[in-house]
């Protein structure tokens, strides 16, 4: 072998070394970042993220591999994808009607509660519209309101005021009477 092949093998010998180094640094540099995004993405504290990109940075393949199996499940935009559904969830839940009187469920348009008959809504004096009892202001107009108190159907009310103006004439009623109020 003269000395001139042995010297231009040496020169493609470097020179596929030297790409394939330049390459393998492309390749480790490109992990860090790669490494230092995603873990940005799923963690704010900065000893964590210094801790992953040392650990890949060291150790290249075996690092990442490592990161890989140690990091967080999800992303922060997950995790705060979950609480806004779990918000939702929950104001769903908070939303749904009860009597507040009894608390047995009611539908939104029901004027009164089918349990205990505790008035649930009224029509707005202003624009008519109906108005749940426990708001202070019509929603649909603005309009004051006056109802503060869950008011009750009338019938149980009429009927005490009734006993008063027509005294009972014998004792039947009277025992009848205490019955129907206790409603
Ligand atoms: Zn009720
Ligand atoms: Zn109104």
């Amino acid at each position: 072998m003269s000395p001139e092949l042995i010297n231009s093998i040496a020169t493609v010998v470097g020179v596929i070394v030297a790409v394939f180094g330049a390459f393998l640094f492309a390749f480790w540099i490109a992990m860090g970042i790669w490494t230092f995004n995603d873990i940005r993405s799923r963690s704010r504290d900065w000893l964590a993220i210094v801790l992953a990109c040392v650990l890949v940075l060291i150790f290249p393949i075996v690092g990442w591999v490592l990161y890989l199996m140690i990091r967080p499940k999800e992303t922060l935009a997950e995790v705060y994808d979950r609480a806004l559904e779990e918000e939702a969830l929950l104001r769903e839940i908070e939303e749904t009607l009860a009597c507040p009187s009894c608390g047995v469920p009611a539908k939104e348009n029901w004027v009164y509660c089918p349990n205990c008959h505790a008035q649930l809504q009224h029509s707005c004096p202003s624009c008519g519209n109906l108005v749940r009892n426990e708001w202070e202001i019509c929603v649909y107009c603005g309009a004051g309101q006056q109802v503060a108190t869950p008011r009750r159907m009338p019938s149980p009310q009429v009927r005490p005021i009734q006993t008063l103006e027509q005294p009972a004439e014998n004792g039947d009623e009277t025992l009848y009477r205490p019955v129907r109020l206790a409603k």
